[in-house]
């Protein structure tokens, strides 16, 4: 099934959360309201996946 988001690309769940481009801005403005800094996507696959 092709990501509802940006019909670019099958999505799976991390694309998803983390990497489809609709969300990341998304991320980024939260992060920053957060006040901590973005870590890139693979960073936070990689933290998910553990
Ligand atoms: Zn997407």
């Amino acid at each position: 099934m092709i990501c509802p988001l940006c019909s670019e690309v099958v999505e799976d769940i991390t694309h998803l959360l983390l990497l489809c481009p609709v969300i990341v801005p998304l991320w980024q403005r939260l992060c920053r309201w957060w006040g901590v800094c973005w870590i890139a996507p693979g960073c936070m696959v990689d933290w998910f996946v553990q």
